[in-house]
């Protein structure tokens, strides 16, 4: 691809600077593929005028302890719309999302966020940039069927959206983190300073214009998923906890339950006892101690998640440490496709 030297501004053209966004952690293997391909959406809306020839793509390296950002420090040097940003360790994917969304929206109109491992069909982005051009702020990329997904991560994603739904959370179903957000909604986004970052139920928040644009959901291009079952459990937790207090009432309920329940089982073997009437062993007593126990335990339990958080919260730590960033020392004016 040539390489021209622009002005910085767009000056006449007022077509859109469109990033897009995509966090890496170890993937060496997909990562050429992923930049061959997201330049190619790129060129191809440039040639279409959909977009600014200063668009880019921005790799936030999360941490990686491989190849990743030598990779793309590579790539910027020969594809000069290819931008990174290292993070100065691993903080997930949500954070690295957000570093990326933060970097990139000073300098772009839309930003669109897409996994680097190339699940999501990139032939999708042009349907997002047009929606953007029809006035949506927000664009949800949902996937039109999960068949290539294993039958357990199928089964769990729809309990979860089902769950986050019933806890009156907002949020669409089978949407992932691959999404076009314009430059207003990035602008607000930064008002969310939460600690417990769940960027899927944050965006509906916001408001503003929204729409879907559907796409199929692919294997890996390469290199294995760094969502095990662990992080996917912690991730679907913290999902739920950020954004509801109903599990807290759930107990709450459940601990009165159990109290009108064992006083009306005293008060009938009491009067059971008063009427002469043979009063049952001590079992379903033992039985009825150890359950509101366990029922206490889970409300403190809880109550102590919530707490962890509200001090997490508190705290207010940086969310992420950028250690380098290739669109600080990019020469003045920038460098854009052709
Ligand atoms: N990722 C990241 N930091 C992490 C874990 C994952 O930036 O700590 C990135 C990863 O490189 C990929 C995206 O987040 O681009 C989604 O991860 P993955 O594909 O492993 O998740 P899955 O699709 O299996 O849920
Ligand atoms: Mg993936």
């Amino acid at each position: 691809m040539n390489v021209v030297a622009t002005t910085g501004d767009k000056g006449e053209d007022d077509r859109p600077v469109l990033s897009i966004v995509a966090p890496c952690y170890n993937e060496e293997a997909v990562l050429p593929e992923t930049a061959r391909r997201l330049i190619g959406v790129l060129e191809g809306l440039v040639g279409n005028r959909l977009i600014s020839p200063q668009s880019m793509v921005l790799f936030v390296d999360d941490g990686s302890s491989d190849r990743t950002w030598e990779l793309i420090e590579n790539l910027h040097a020969t594809e000069p719309s290819v931008k990174g940003l290292k993070l100065a360790r691993n903080v997930g994917h949500q954070y690295a999302l957000l570093a990326g969304l933060h970097r990139a929206g000073c300098c772009s109109d839309c930003v669109v966020s897409i996994d680097a491992d190339l699940q999501d069909d990139v032939s999708a982005i042009e349907a997002f940039v047009k929606k953007y051009h029809e006035g949506y702020d927000v664009v949800y990329g949902v996937r039109r069927k999960r068949e290539k997904d294993s039958f357990f991560k199928r089964q769990s994603a729809q309990g979860f959206y089902r769950l986050m739904r019933r806890m009156g959370v907002d949020i669409v179903y089978d949407h992932a983190d691959y999404r076009l957000l314009s430059r207003r909604v990035l602008k607000h986004l930064e008002d969310f300073r939460e600690a417990n970052l769940f960027l899927r139920g944050i965006i509906p928040l916001i408001g503003f214009p929204s729409t879907c644009v559907y796409y199929d959901r692919m294997e890996r291009f390469a290199g294995t998923s760094k969502y095990p079952l662990k992080k996917m459990l912690a991730f679907a937790f913290d999902g739920i906890t950020s954004f509801s207090v109903k599990p807290i009432r759930v107990v709450t309920f459940l601990g009165m339950m159990m109290l009108v329940v064992s006083l009306s089982a005293g008060l009938y073997l009491a009067a059971q006892g008063l009427i002469g009437q043979p009063v049952p062993d001590g079992s379903f007593l033992m039985f009825s101690i150890w359950f509101v126990g366990g029922v206490n335990l889970l409300g403190i339990g809880l109550n102590g998640e919530y707490m962890g958080r509200i001090y997490r919260e508190v705290k207010d730590r940086p969310k992420y440490i950028v250690e380098r960033d290739l669109l600080a020392s990019e020469p003045a004016g920038g460098r854009s496709l052709p």
